[in-house]
């Protein structure tokens, strides 16, 4: 198992039966940038289990966190779902991916369009200070269906506000726009459904999305992420095809090709 470092599971978070989040040690070797993703799992029947995930933690930090979803019967998460502290992980020595702010020319505000555990990435993106150097404001917009999958929610709002470095850039720059579909929320309804109704910029009280200015970054469900993408095609943003090469918006390449 060369390519991967065995970490130890450091805390443990189940935000509601299907979603949880947990952090480990961190080999000092392993370099990752904020928004990449890598591949972790357990060692099952004397082989590697692994699936991709997004790093939470912004890369600055000394130990990893990850965000999870729990599939009753899915290959990894039914087991990952039960570890403890003190239990090992396996985490690949490289990390990589396509949703790196380094993609994206030069901008005014950027848009961080996520669905479900696709906040992850943007949780570590949002804790880079460089993403406030390159932008005047940034917008954190994560649909789900349940509150109680508004995982980090309360931790956006009252701790990262209060950060000792970060607050005040996270205080006059980021504006989090949680919307829920399934329950009663401050705001409801699907994410696309407020950028095509005009009132998520309503909302926010920034001018709608303009290719000219903005720039934006998309991780999420599938259907999310085609239908996102289309309506800023639509209004003439430009993809980074990927490889350091700049656009308009960036995806998670890994996501669509899998
Ligand atoms: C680049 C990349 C980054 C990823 N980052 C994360 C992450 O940060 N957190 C995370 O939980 N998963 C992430 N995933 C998905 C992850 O790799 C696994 O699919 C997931 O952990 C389930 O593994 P499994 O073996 O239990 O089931 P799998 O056999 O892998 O999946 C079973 C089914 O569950 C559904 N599913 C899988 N993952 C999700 C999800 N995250 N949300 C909703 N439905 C899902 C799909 O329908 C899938 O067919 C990422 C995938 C890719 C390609």
């Amino acid at each position: 198992m060369a390519a991967y470092n065995e970490e130890k599971i450091t805390s443990v978070t189940h935000w509601n039966d299907t979603l949880f989040s947990f952090t480990t040690t961190r080999d000092p070797s392993f370099r990752f940038r904020n928004g990449h993703f890598v591949m972790i799992g357990l060692e099952v029947d004397g082989k590697p289990l692994m699936r991709a995930y997004s790093v939470v933690s912004p890369s600055y930090e000394d130990h990893l966190e990850f965000l999870s979803i729990k599939v009753p019967d899915g290959p990894l998460t039914s087991r990952l779902q039960h570890v403890r502290v003190g239990d090992g992980l396996l985490v690949g020595q490289k990390a990589t991916g396509t949703l790196v702010i380094d993609d994206l020319r030069a901008g005014r505000h950027l848009y961080c369009f996520s669905t479900g555990t696709g906040l992850a990435p943007f949780m570590s993106i949002i804790r880079d200070p460089d993403t406030y150097d390159r932008f005047e404001k940034v917008v954190l917009i994560h649909g789900v269906r349940l509150v109680s999958e508004l995982a980090y929610g309360d931790y956006i709002k009252n701790e990262l506000t209060a950060h000792e470095f970060l607050g005040e850039m996270v205080r006059d720059q980021l504006i989090y726009y949680p919307t829920v579909t399934r329950e009663a929320f401050t705001h409801t309804g699907r994410l696309t459904t407020a950028i095509e109704t005009g009132q998520l910029f309503k909302d926010i009280g920034l001018p709608a999305l303009e290719a000219a200015h903005d720039r934006a970054m998309i991780c999420g469900s599938p259907s999310m992420l085609k239908e996102t993408a289309q309506m800023l095609d639509d209004r003439g943003f430009v993809i980074s095809p990927g490889l350091g090469q700049p656009g308009d918006y960036v995806i998670e390449r890994a996501f669509v090709e899998r």
